[in-house]
């Protein structure tokens, strides 16, 4: 495969980014830039993007206090950003529906999407139903497995799902094969990718429609409680919903933001998928960024209880972020994260997606260091419903 690296200025965070693509793809990408910056100087294109966000997608989301939590962490007051209430659970249709605009604009009558939990799966489908779009999504065995209510969604939704048998049968080998079936499909088909990963421009693009959440979220709090917030914390698989609350507040040198990665069962290799706390630059999917890969540059094998964080790579900005030190990642374990999935739902009524209890986990620890007088916005990702059945297997049957 012969590799063509082309620098765009814009597809650069610091030294992450760009493009490591085969030459296939390049023609792809650049009508895809060339669409969304038409898009972005077409005021139709932004009033029928924001009506879907609002008519269909539901949006704004509310921005929750949650007194029982905040008693229980004895510090900040916490306030929950609720994309769990979003169309389809969680953060993820913001993205699909915006380049589903897009695969329209561009012509294109087929979508096809990777997916790890199954929610951008679902969102994709969803987008793709609503829009009259053939839909084909890839999904590891693994993944299959742990969520198979998501995949009966899809189907339902009239996409169709391919399983995927290759190496650990989860994120990276969906994306992978997506990735496979874009390159021999790409006049007709569109690659609508899930997270702020991938060539340029999808990370640009996907966080500029994530972007959503921050601009709510700031409005939201001043609303609220009359300022920004002292913390805003989210968790990071790619990174989409983190990116999406946080691009807002970057120029706020006030707003302490926190990125919580999945510490699986611990810190040694192939335990985890705490790339930015573990990992080195490199090259996956499409852009340099930090990933988890062994002494050779082999990308390491991941675990995580969630699907949706269970990815050895991040986002080429949170790379960028987090060596400029603008942005403070650290790692929370399966047990933490499953604690936080039962407090949530106990204290404040909401099950959150497993991948969500990760960001409550580092959340509450957050807030029981800060003062009572302080703020601190939880980016709700998602709703546990898809995970109810796989923390019931991890839980026992509660009595
Ligand atoms: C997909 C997903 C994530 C992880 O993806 P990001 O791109 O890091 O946001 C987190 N939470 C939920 C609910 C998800 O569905």
């Amino acid at each position: 495969m012969t590799m063509k690296e082309t620098r765009h200025i814009d597809g650069w965070f610091g030294e992450f980014g760009g493009r490591y693509v085969p030459e296939t793809l390049v023609t792809a990408l650049d009508q895809l830039e060339e669409a969304w910056a038409e898009a972005k100087s077409d005021p139709e294109f932004e009033l029928e993007f924001t009506s879907l966000l609002r008519d269909y997608v539901g949006r704004a989301t509310p921005l929750t206090h949650a007194p029982r939590l905040t008693e229980h962490a004895g510090g900040a007051n916490i306030w929950l950003k609720r994309e769990d209430l979003a169309h389809t659970g969680a953060h993820k249709i913001n993205n699909t529906i915006g380049q589903a605009l897009l695969t329209r604009r561009m012509g294109k009558q087929r979508v096809i999407a990777e997916t790890g939990a199954g929610q951008h799966g679902v969102a994709t489908a969803t987008a793709c139903a609503r829009f009259g779009l053939e839909c084909e999504v890839y999904m590891g065995s693994e993944d299959v497995r742990r969520q198979s209510l998501n995949v009966f969604r899809m189907k339902l939704l009239g996409a169709k799902v391919n399983v995927v048998e290759d190496g650990s049968c989860t994120l990276k080998d969906a994306t992978n094969a997506a990735m496979r079936n874009w390159m021999e499909t790409v006049d007709t088909t569109h690659y609508i990718i899930g997270s702020v990963v991938g060539p340029h421009p999808f990370p640009t693009l996907v966080r500029t429609f994530q972007s959503v959440i921050g601009r709510e979220t700031r409005t939201q709090c001043i609303d609220c409680f009359g300022r920004l917030p002292d913390r805003i914390v989210a968790c990071v698989g790619g990174g989409s919903n983190a990116a999406g609350i946080f691009s807002d507040f970057i120029g706020d040198a006030g707003v302490g933001l926190i990125g919580i990665e999945a510490g699986g069962r611990g810190a040694r290799p192939g335990d985890h998928a705490s790339t930015l706390v573990h990992g080195e630059p490199g090259v996956l999917h499409g852009s340099r960024s930090i990933v988890l890969q062994d002494p050779d540059g082999q990308t390491s094998t991941v675990h995580s209880c969630s699907a949706g964080l269970d990815y050895p790579g991040v986002g080429p900005e949170h790379a960028h972020w987090h060596v400029e030190g603008r942005v403070d990642y650290r790692a929370v374990t399966d047990q933490e994260a499953i604690d936080a999935f039962c407090l949530l739902s106990e204290l404040e009524g909401c099950i959150p997606a497993l991948e969500t209890a990760h960001a409550v986990a580092g959340a509450v620890q957050e807030a029981g260091t800060m003062h009572r007088d302080q703020h601190l916005v939880i980016n709700l990702s998602g709703r546990g419903d898809k995970d109810a059945e796989e923390a019931r297997r991890l839980l026992g049957d509660l009595d």
